[in-house]
């Protein structure tokens, strides 16, 4: 017998590897606290994981999201979301069911940003849900406040950058710090992005506790601007060996939906100095055009420093015009170990586009950054990397066509690499992060409520 009180929890994750890697942190948290976990997504993310490797209490629920052998390039990301949402709403409802039926019913069913029709299916069958908020608690505020009380103010000012928002809690922010699909320059197919965040808030009315991906320190007046909204930030969701001192295991609790490449990267990181390598990768999802590769190919090569850099279209780099001078001077790869690669001791900064889980591995890893923020929440994080948490610097586009110079990559590396404040900050989260999830740390606190409230 354990002594919390939640024992079964189920959580739905959005098949996206920045949903996936943050939930199954979540799911081996939950299930070190003696909690049996039912792990539910699409088969096509089920299959990619490493079923050598079991755990009695984590169970796997895959369901066909319609596209079982993986997302074609040619399909949306409304599309997906809209068949992942359809097909999984009967899914669920069939596992919480036969759970239930069985006379072991689940005490909570956690799910992952992009998953909001998960909280109604739930709440049809009785079960509290829990969302799993895998961005910032200050992206979170900023999506509560515009819809409650400031979409006018937004959506009126919305084509000028510098336009002021301020919001409680928040530091002083602009149009151009917000989540993109508030700005007048998205695209037309991401606008049904607003829609569900829409979901995610109007959710919060039922069940206004919610799960973080933050830490207490990290984030102390957003965490609590909502006077509504119980947030419990629970991480930083990270390898749990990162802080055992272990080196990375093939588990049920890691799964990467790339292949992994052929290239001894490690091998070759060992052979660098200390904090001399620079690591850029722009995440799973976002794409540069090859003009833009080409600006930062030219700004590494400039910068002299060695760098490991992940280029997920092999086509993009065949083009490359530099790719002899840039073999030399480092590694190229189509996919890493990336929280492997930010703990090595030779990587010196981490160039990135400011995705969630990235920035929270930087920060748990002691790696200052460099961010060249690409969509969704990656321009509020920039802000907070630059402006709050002082541990990275944003590099400036150019006026006309919002193109990132190669000598701008070059100025922004040198910065973080000498930039003794920024460094000094970096290393300061890394012990902050320690903290907050060893035993008696905010987010142990945390988890520990969260299970403790039946
Ligand atoms: N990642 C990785 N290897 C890579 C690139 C990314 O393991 O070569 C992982 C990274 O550690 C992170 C996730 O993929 O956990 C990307 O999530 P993030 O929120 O940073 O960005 P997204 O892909 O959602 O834009």
């Amino acid at each position: 017998m354990t002594d919390h009180r939640k024992n079964k929890i189920m959580i739905v994750a959005y098949p996206n590897q920045g949903h996936i890697n943050p939930s199954l942190r979540f799911a081996k948290s939950l299930v070190k606290m003696g909690v049996d976990v039912t792990f539910s997504t699409s088969v096509s993310v089920i299959r990619r994981i490493d079923m050598q490797t079991t755990h009695h209490s984590l169970t796997f629920a895959p369901f066909s999201d319609g596209h079982d052998d993986g997302q074609k390039s040619t399909t949306t990301f409304q599309q997906h979301y809209s068949d992942f949402a359809t097909n999984g709403v009967y899914a669920v409802k069939e596992i919480i069911s036969s759970a239930a039926a069985t006379g072991q019913p689940f005490d909570d069913l956690v799910y992952t940003s992009a998953v909001p029709w998960a909280a109604k299916v739930a709440h049809a069958h009785n079960l509290k849900s829990t969302l799993l908020w895998c961005q910032p608690a200050s992206v979170l505020d900023i999506y509560y406040y515009y819809f409650n009380g400031y979409e006018e103010l937004i959506s009126c000012n919305n084509n000028n950058p510098t336009f002021p928002i301020n919001l409680p809690g928040l530091p002083s922010l602009t149009i151009a710090d917000l989540p993109s699909f508030m700005w007048s320059s998205c695209p037309k197919e991401h606008k049904f992005i607003m829609d569900f965040m829409k979901d995610h808030v109007d959710v919060l009315k039922i069940f206004p506790r919610i799960l973080v991906n933050t830490i207490d320190e990290l984030e102390i007046d957003p965490i609590r601007a909502i006077e509504k909204v119980v947030m419990l930030p629970v991480g930083p969701l990270v390898p749990s060996e990162l802080f055992e001192g272990s080196g990375p295991s093939n588990s049920p609790f890691s799964c990467d939906l790339f292949e992994k490449p052929i290239e001894d990267y490690i091998k070759w990181l060992n052979t660098k100095p200390k904090s001399s390598v620079v690591y850029v990768s722009f995440g799973s999802m976002a794409t540069l055009s090859i003009e833009q590769v080409e600006e930062m190919a030219s700004g590494l090569v400039e910068s002299g420093r060695p760098f490991l850099w992940v280029i997920r279209d092999s086509g993009q780099v065949g083009k490359l015009s530099k790719i002899e001078e840039l073999k030399k001077q480092g590694m190229i790869v189509s996919w890493c170990s990336q929280v492997e690669v930010l703990n090595h001791q030779a990587i010196g900064c981490f160039l990135m586009h400011g995705g969630w889980n990235s920035t929270m591995e930087a920060l748990a890893t002691g790696v200052p950054t460099v961010v060249y923020s690409q969509w969704s929440d990656q321009a509020t994080n920039a802000k907070m990397i630059e402006d709050v948490w002082k541990t990275g610097v944003k590099v400036k586009r150019r006026k006309e066509d919002g193109m990132v110079e190669g000598k701008e990559i070059k100025r922004c590396v040198e910065m973080v690499m000498e930039d003794e404040e920024v460094r000094r900050n970096a290393k300061k989260w890394r012990e902050l992060a320690r903290k907050a999830i060893s035993n008696g740390g905010s987010s142990a606190i945390n988890l520990k409520a969260f299970l403790d409230d039946a």
